[in-house]
């Protein structure tokens, strides 16, 4: 067998004691004969699985008991939609804190269903800051206001929780579970699974239950948070592989010392990634540094000839899944929970001697 370090953004790592706990589970999983894949929702064994998955991520992320847990499909994606849905009606005003292309298509999403007010954009730098707070136009009696923590795309992340008393929804799919966050302040946390909770396929929505009551009429049951959260997320088949592996990866979490240990991990892999890159002049990274991301890390050689050159070695040396996303170009290493300081260390060393032999 061969692991890569793959440092990809996503479908990312996965870690390798989860995967051979799946491999050793499928052909007869905790005795039933068959494969979880095989495996009614309704039997024991799954809701078991499922009972466990939401009280360990309750664990992991100190959820309080006023707000719902559900594990939805449709992925992030699907939550821009229900997000207007479920807290707006059509003339409603929801404001849209652009800093990022996630953050950008979720606005675009919600004016569709209300009225998305963008408080504020950093295109115009590229998606290389945050605005200052104090400068967001906001409007008066806004149904929620919408943000995205870690924008996965150009490594843009909220090192701060921004303040206001409308509800705050918060679109963390690159950055959940990599460090504590207070779930109180927030009115709804979605996140798709598959940078650090899974495979793709399942969806993570932590909703606060007093806004449970505000989705439209008419809404379809699918679209409509109230329903995952009457049913334990079984309104309909619910995913339950990518569930049974989410279950896994809450566990594996659990062992690490949970949300706390990996943190001082993460902050370490990033902090010895940017200071790589800023110790030299062959490579940068133009994210203003109080809001560099953790998880993403976006750099670009000094000489973009070199770029495929980069790709090529990078690969051959194991380290794979490096190139940067289409709209920003250049490189990107993202570092979830499952990539371990060795890759990180790996790729570092990497650098330097790429630097050497090309600089
Ligand atoms: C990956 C990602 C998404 C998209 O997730 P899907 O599961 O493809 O819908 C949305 N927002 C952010 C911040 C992401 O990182």
């Amino acid at each position: 067998m061969s692991r890569v370090y793959n440092f990809s953004a996503g479908p990312a790592a996965l870690p390798l004691e989860v995967l051979q706990q799946i491999q050793d589970d499928i052909p007869d999983w905790q005795g039933t004969g068959m494969s979880v894949m095989e495996c009614s929702h309704r039997g024991k064994e799954f809701v078991a699985v499922a009972a466990r998955a939401e009280s360990n991520l309750r664990e992991l992320l100190a959820v309080p008991d006023d707000y719902s847990v559900l594990f939805p499909q449709g992925g992030a994606t699907m939550q821009m939609a229900m997000a207007p849905l479920n807290l707006a009606e059509p003339g409603d005003k929801a404001d849209y804190v652009v800093t990022g292309s996630w953050g950008k298509k979720a606005a675009g999403e919600a004016a569709k269903f209300c009225h998305a007010n963008i408080a504020a954009d950093a295109a115009d730098r590229n998606f290389t800051y945050i605005p200052e707070e104090s400068t967001w136009n906001r409007s008066e009696n806004a149904a929620y206001l919408h943000y995205t923590p870690n924008e996965t795309i150009s490594g843009v992340e909220f090192h701060f929780v921004p303040g206001g008393d409308v509800p705050l929804v918060a679109d963390m799919s690159s950055t959940i579970l990599s460090r504590p966050v207070d779930i109180g302040r927030f009115g709804v946390i979605y996140a798709s699974a598959q940078k650090n909770i899974g495979p793709a396929g399942i969806t993570l929505v932590i909703v606060r239950k007093d806004l449970l009551g505000r989705a439209r009429q008419g809404n379809p049951h699918l679209m409509t948070w109230k329903s995952y959260a009457d049913s334990n997320s079984m309104t309909n088949t619910p995913p339950t592989f990518a569930w049974y592996v989410a279950d896994l990866v809450f566990q594996w979490l659990q062992e690490k010392g949970g949300v706390e240990a990996i943190a001082d991990i993460n902050e370490r892999k990033a902090r010895k990634l940017y200071a790589a890159i800023d110790n030299s002049d062959f490579y940068s990274n133009s994210v203003a540094k109080d809001c560099r991301s953790w998880m993403n890390v976006p750099f670009v050689l000094a000489d973009n000839a070199l770029d495929a050159t980069f790709l090529a070695e990078s690969h051959a040396a194991g380290l794979t899944n490096l190139k940067g996303h289409r709209s920003v170009g250049g490189m990107r290493a993202s570092i979830y929970n499952a990539v371990s300081e060795e890759a990180v260390d790996a790729l570092i060393a990497f650098m330097i001697e790429f630097e050497k032999t090309h600089g």
